[in-house]
C-alpha cells in the first residue's frame, strides 16, 4: 500500500502526464493504467509503481522494470522502496520490498542475480546455477559490474542511485545484458566491453542490440571537478568529450553521463535509432527516485531488473 504522501507523488505525475495515460497489462494479465512520463519512459500506477521503457515494452521474450521510491516498507532516508541491503536499513524489509518489485514486473525474487559493483570493467556470465547468488545465496563471483545471460529465468538485477544502469537485448540470438556504468565505469567503456563480452559468448552482433540507458543523473545535475574531466579527456576522443563535458568555469564542469554512454555503444557499432535514453533524472525525479547527489548520500537504492522469459 502506498502512504498518503506517496499516493499524492504517484497523482502528481499522472496529472503531468495528461493524456498520456495508457493501458498496459501487468505480470498476472490485468489491465493497468501507465503514465508516460517521458516519451521512452512509463510509470504504472499501481501500489508497486515501477518504471518500464518503451523500447524494451514491446519485446514478448524478456521481462524488465527499475524500481521507483514508492510502495515499500522501509522508513526514514530509506523511505520507502529501498533495495540497497548495504546502506543501514533492516534486511527483512529489504527482502519484504523486493517481493513486491518483483511480483510487479512478474519475475522470481528468490532467482535474482546481483553483481557486486566495484566501478569495475568486468563482465560476469551467468546462467540458472547462478540464481540466488546475492542474495540468499553468498556470490561467488566479486568485482563484477555487468552481468550478461542468455537463459531464461535468470533475472538480472542492477544497484544505482544516479549511477547509469544500461539494459542490452541482443534480438537474433535472445540474450541479454544489464550494465553498472557510473563515471568510472563509463570511463572505462564498460558498456562497450559488455557487448564485446556478449559476442564472444553468445555471437553477438552489435546491429542486433536494443539499448536503454534507464534513470540515472542528468547532464544539467551532475557537477563534477577537474580529475574527473581530465580522465574523460584521457579516455574519448577529443570531439566526443565536447558533446557531454561542458565546462562551467573555476574547475567545474557538467558531465552529461546519457550522452557519454550513447556514444560509447554508437561507436561499438549499435545502431543509434536503436539506443534510447529514459530522459529521466534521479536528481531531477528525487521525490520519485532515489539520488546520492539530491540526497547527500542520505538515501536508500533503486534497482533495474531484467530477464529472459
Ligand atoms: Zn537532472
Amino acid at each position: 500500500m502506498l502512504s498518503q504522501a506517496e499516493r499524492m507523488i504517484l497523482s502528481l505525475y499522472e496529472q503531468k502526464a495528461g493524456d498520456q495515460i495508457i493501458e498496459i497489462d501487468s505480470p498476472e494479465g490485468k489491465t493497468e493504467q501507465a503514465a508516460c512520463i517521458t516519451k521512452e519512459a512509463r510509470l504504472r500506477l499501481t501500489d508497486t509503481p515501477v518504471l518500464t521503457f518503451q523500447a524494451l515494452d514491446d519485446i514478448p521474450y524478456i521481462k524488465h522494470g527499475f524500481s521507483t521510491r514508492l510502495g515499500g516498507v522501509s522508513d526514514d532516508i530509506w523511505q520507502s522502496m529501498n533495495l540497497g541491503f548495504t546502506r543501514g536499513d533492516d534486511e527483512s524489509k529489504v527482502k519484504e520490498n523486493f517481493k513486491r518489485v518483483c511480483k510487479a514486473i512478474g519475475i522470481k525474487d528468490t532467482r535474482l542475480v546481483s553483481a557486486s559493483q566495484e566501478h569495475s570493467d568486468k563482465i560476469q556470465l551467468v546462467t540458472k546455477e547462478d540464481c540466488g547468488k546475492g542474495f540468499h545465496i553468498k556470490r561467488d563471483f566479486e568485482n563484477a559490474d555487468a552481468l550478461i545471460t542468455n537463459q531464461k529465468g535468470v533475472p538480472l538485477v542492477v544497484y544505482v542511485a544516479d549511477c547509469v544502469p544500461i539494459f542490452l537485448v541482443d534480438r537474433r540470438n535472445k540474450a541479454i545484458g544489464l550494465v553498472h556504468s557510473g563515471w568510472r565505469g563509463t570511463v572505462l567503456h564498460i558498456a562497450a566491453k559488455t557487448i564485446l563480452k556478449m559476442k564472444e559468448q553468445f555471437g553477438t552482433e552489435s546491429e542486433d542490440i536494443i539499448a536503454v540507458i534507464g534513470p540515472s543523473i542528468c547532464g544539467m545535475c551532475y557537477e563534477v571537478g577537474e580529475e574527473v574531466a581530465e580522465e574523460f579527456n584521457i579516455a574519448f576522443k577529443k570531439s566526443d568529450v565536447s558533446v557531454f563535458l561542458k565546462s562551467k568555469g573555476d574547475g567545474k564542469y557538467l558531465l552529461d553521463l546519457w550522452k557519454a554512454n550513447m556514444i560509447i555503444l554508437k561507436n561499438q557499432g549499435v545502431p543509434l535509432s536503436q539506443i534510447s535514453t529514459s530522459n529521466v533524472c534521479t536528481s531531477c525525479h528525487n521525490k520519485l527516485l532515489f539520488s546520492h547527489r539530491a540526497s547527500k548520500g542520505k538515501r536508500g537504492t533503486l534497482a533495474g531488473f531484467i530477464q529472459l522469459v
